[in-house]
């Protein structure tokens, strides 16, 4: 019993404690007893084992009620450390915020919890979002459940790559992450899951810790598109303690999944042909445009002609606005503090102490293009850039409905690798970038399986807040593609 309930999707589970098949409890049970086993991932930050049993309990006398809230009623979820959770240790993967318990939830997990939600524990992470490989975290690196032809351990991607992991191992039914540049597609083309970053705006910021305020998004990670639908249906909504939380309805997301790709017009973006990209990236996209046509859409080539530009802008933006939202780690207010001869000594040992080398690195970067020598000529152009980039998408939204593209320049590397050169590393997020400075809705659905053996992933973007097209276009994709490989391990019921 123990091993297929790990094996359900969400919807699967879903359907199967609204027939009374098994309780939330035994669904939960079974949940934390593989969070237990997978502890060599490192997967998890913190577990909660016990505050999900009763979250369990809660839901199945609710349901016994006949008062069950909805989908995700009684359904184990992780949440990546990055979301404020009241009475949960609350780490965003740094040694700075030690001790740090918050007494509030995250608008999202309150939703979450709201909805019935049982919260299993808090994800593994790249120090402070900041990562494409979770080889930042002060909590050590995550595990890839996928292993390297010779049995090496790779990276799962990052930032949210302990809740990647997590849904790719079976661990959870889905599990909550956060993208600013990438951090929720490149991790779920890297683990063979789907993750979906929403429209900025769509969830709500707050109680998240804040890496790139402009960029920040919340969204789910899970193993079918179905299950990122339900999951972000019960994630969204407008927030009024978020200024930025977009006043829109929350549509009906999985209904929008039986809607097809008749006549919708898919955009092949021919910037994104970039150099070092894997042949067989390229092949999987030229394959994942036939799928869609086969499936009756129409394959248009549009240009995006500043696509070029976003990675170095990105790069300029989101340390910009991580060194203003880290400079409230001082040892006053949050975590950890080391002590000093002055103020200003505790201030510099503090932060010395608390931040690792990524952390430190954006917070310098970002300190000199907001500098009032640099401002101009770095930080305002690549506003600038950034306007740009957002014109580019809206005009091929004139005449497209959606964009196909590959999520990441490659499969999964090995663990230690590309760590000495930072711009290696910010190349992962070539493909996922634009639409995060866009703020637009864009998707990864695992696609295919690298010469190596491992799960590659496709983007598909979309217009503003519509998801729906989004995620109906994500489910053609994900039928024609038939992916059903699984890491090692897991290759049968386990
Ligand atoms: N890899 C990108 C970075 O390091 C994106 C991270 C993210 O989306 N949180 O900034």
């Amino acid at each position: 019993m123990t091993a297929a309930l790990t094996d359900l999707t969400l919807a699967e589970a879903r359907d199967g404690l609204q027939a009374g098949s098994f309780s939330s409890v035994e669904l939960t049970r079974a949940h934390s007893a593989a969070v237990e086993r997978a502890r060599p991932l490192n997967a998890f930050i913190t577990e909660t084992p016990d505050l999900a049993l009763g979250l369990a309990e809660a839901s199945d006398a609710r349901r016994k009620r006949g008062g069950a809230a909805g989908p995700m009623d009684g359904i184990p979820i992780a949440v990546k450390d990055l979301f404020c959770t009241e009475g949960v240790s609350t780490t965003a993967g740094s040694h700075i915020l030690d001790g740090f318990t918050p007494t509030y939830d995250s608008t999202v997990t309150a939703n979450l919890k709201g909805a019935g939600a049982v919260m299993l524990g808090k994800t593994n992470m790249d120090e402070f979002a900041m990562g494409s490989a979770n080889m930042t975290s002060y909590y050590g690196p995550v595990k890839n459940p996928w292993k390297g032809g010779d049995g090496r351990d790779l990276v799962p991607g990052g930032s949210s790559g302990g809740s990647t992991a997590a849904v790719a191992a079976r661990l959870c039914l889905g599990a909550i992450g956060t993208d600013t540049g990438g951090s929720i597609r490149q991790p779920a083309s890297f683990c063979g899951v789907v993750g979906l970053k929403p429209t900025y705006g769509r969830c709500s910021r707050w109680g998240i810790v804040a890496f790139a305020s402009s960029l920040d998004q919340a969204g789910p990670m899970a193993r079918t598109v179905r299950d990122a639908a339900v999951m972000l249906g019960a994630m969204a909504g407008h927030d009024a303690r978020d200024s930025t939380s977009a006043p829109v309805d929350v549509p009906d997301f999985e209904a929008a999944l039986s809607v097809g790709v008749g006549g919708l017009k898919v955009g092949i973006p021919k910037e994104y042909v970039v150099d070092g990209m894997a042949a067989e990236i390229g092949r999987l996209w030229e394959k994942g445009a036939a799928w869609l046509k086969e499936s009756g859409a129409e394959i248009v080539d549009v240009s995006l002609p500043h696509t070029k530009y976003a990675l170095p802008a990105y790069y300029i933006v989101a340390p910009a606005e991580a060194s203003s939202n880290l400079a409230r780690y001082d040892g006053v207010r949050y975590g950890l503090r080391v002590d000093g001869g002055s103020l200003d000594e505790m201030y510099e040992n503090t932060r010395g102490a608390g931040f690792g080398a990524e952390v430190r690195r954006r917070v310098l970067i970002g300190t000199y293009v907001l500098s009032a020598g640099y401002y101009d000529a770095y930080y305002l152009k690549a506003q600038k850039v950034r306007t740009l980039i957002a014109e580019d998408f809206r005009r091929a939204f004139e005449t497209v409905d959606v964009l196909l593209t590959p999520t990441a320049p490659s499969a999964a590397f090995a663990i230690g690798e590309k760590m000495d050169d930072p711009i290696a590393m910010y190349l992962n997020d070539v493909f996922t970038v634009p639409a995060s400075l866009a703020g637009l809705p864009a998707i990864s659905v695992p696609a295919g399986l690298s010469a190596g053996g491992l799960p590659l992933g496709l983007q598909l973007i979309g217009r503003p807040f519509d998801e729906e097209t989004v995620l109906g276009a994500a489910h053609a994709l994900e039928a024609a593609a038939g992916f059903d490989a699984r890491p090692p391990g897991l290759d049968e019921s386990v």
